[in-house]
Parts: structure tokens; sequence; C-alpha cells
């Protein structure tokens, strides 16, 4: 498997970091967890192609995590000769059906599925098999409905928070994870409710036994503190800082 570095920021824009987003590349998958504004863009950058979409996974509805699906939906009626017999598959926390309902309320048949089936899932606590692989979820300490995921691919494993506080959902769903990505928007000395800290995320990735963890979702007062030393006090294995544009093997 292999991951890429869409957006490594929030929702504060800067220079380095845009919005988040995440694309998992496995076999004849593609996968994008979230898709904060910009996401789309980076994909020809790192050579991604998104016709090759196939499942657009959603933490929660906050812009900085969905707002690139709608120019997703758009670019693949824009683009000559897409058609697919098989589904692009939306999975999102509850009060996934409502935010497609409303979004085709405002831009209709521009994003609707006209040449692929779209299947749309709500998810919170469970898994949801799919021919070659498993996505599994859990509820996360944020916003009402918010969700991580877990990709369960080719014997290997990677766990996504998308935004959330320390909770216990978090460390199961990253149990030996071989890779777990965690948000880490603050640090330890200007917490704010809902997210995690340097701290926060090491602790979570020693209780979960996690192979490597990567912190993203870094809001721009991080300038000169040292994240990884503050995080490798909890958590003894490989710390990864996200980049716009990172690639990983997994
Ligand atoms: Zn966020
Ligand atoms: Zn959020």
């Amino acid at each position: 498997m292999e991951l890429y570095v869409l957006g490594s920021g929030t929702c504060i824009p800067t220079v380095d970091r845009g919005p988040s987003g995440l694309a998992l590349s496995f076999g004849p998958h593609l996968i994008l967890l979230d898709g904060g504004g910009g996401s789309l863009r980076q994909m020809p950058r790192l050579g991604l192609d998104f016709r090759k979409v196939d499942f657009q996974c959603l933490t929660h509805f906050h812009p900085d995590h969905v707002i690139d699906l709608i120019p997703l939906l758009f670019a693949m009626n824009y683009t000559v000769d897409f058609t697919r017999s098989d589904p692009f598959h939306i999975i999102g926390p509850v009060g996934l059906k409502i935010f497609f309902e409303k979004m085709r309320g405002i831009f209709g048949h521009w994003i609707e599925a006209h040449t692929y089936p779209l299947s749309l899932h709500e998810a919170g606590n469970g898994e949801i098999d799919f021919q070659d692989f498993s996505v599994q979820t859990r509820p996360m300490l944020h916003s009402t409905s918010s969700i991580g995921f877990r990709v369960n691919a080719e014997g290997r494993s990677i766990a996504y928070s998308g935004d959330t506080d320390y909770c216990g959902d978090i460390v199961t769903l990253g149990k030996e994870a071989d890779l777990l990505v965690l948000e880490c928007s603050f640090p330890d000395e200007r917490k704010k409710e809902g997210h995690l800290t340097p701290t926060l995320a090491g602790r979570i990735a020693r209780e979960a036994g996690a192979k490597k963890l990567l912190l993203t979702h870094f809001y721009p007062v991080f300038g000169g503190h040292d994240i990884r030393k503050e995080c490798g006090q909890e958590f003894s294995g490989e710390i990864l800082l996200a980049v716009d544009g990172m690639k990983l093997n997994i």
C-alpha cells in the first residue's frame, strides 16, 4: 500500500500546508481519506488520476475535510468518456445522505452520477467488507457523528483519526496498525477540546501498539515546537511528521 499526503494542514490557509486529505493506493483501488480544499489539485502533482478514485471516506462534515468532494464529483461529469461499471463509494458519518441531498439541491445534475453507479454508506461503529479489503469505523470525539477509519488490505493496516480528542475508540481503531495517522492540531500548552496534542497522540500510539505513527493536521501555532520530541516522550516507535506531497510505503 502507498499513502500520499494531499494536505497536512487545517482550515487556516498557509503557504506550506493545504487542508486535510490523504490518498491510499493498493491493487486496483485508490481511496481518499478526507478531502479538504486543494486535495484534488494535489493528485496530478503526485501522479494520481482522480478518475481511478473508487472510494471517498469522510470523517466528518467540517469544510477542511470534505469540500473537495464537490469538484471531484463535478470533474467526473466533465471528463470525456468517463464511464465505470464499478460503483464510486462514499463512506461517511451518519448524516452523509442528507449532506449529499443538500449538495444536490445546490449543484443539481452537475454533481449527480450519470456515467457510473454511486453508493453512499453511513457508518458509525462497524465494519464493511469489500471483495479484497475491509473498512472499520469507530466514533471519534470531535463533532457530532465524526468517525475514524481503519483500512485492512493485503495483510497491512492503516488507521486514520480525522479530527479527534483522546478517546478509547481511536486506541481500538489503531490497535497494532502498521501505520497510525493521527491529527495533531495544537501544542500541549495550547490544547483545545476536540483535538490532539503531540503528547496525547503519542499516548494513543503507545496504547494502541501502533508500529509507526504519522502526525498531521497541524495548525500554524506549531512554529518553533519540537513536535517529535514531545510526542516521543510517550511513543518510542517511529514518528513521522506529514508534509504536503509526502509518499509512504506501508
Ligand atoms: Zn480539521
Ligand atoms: Zn473538524
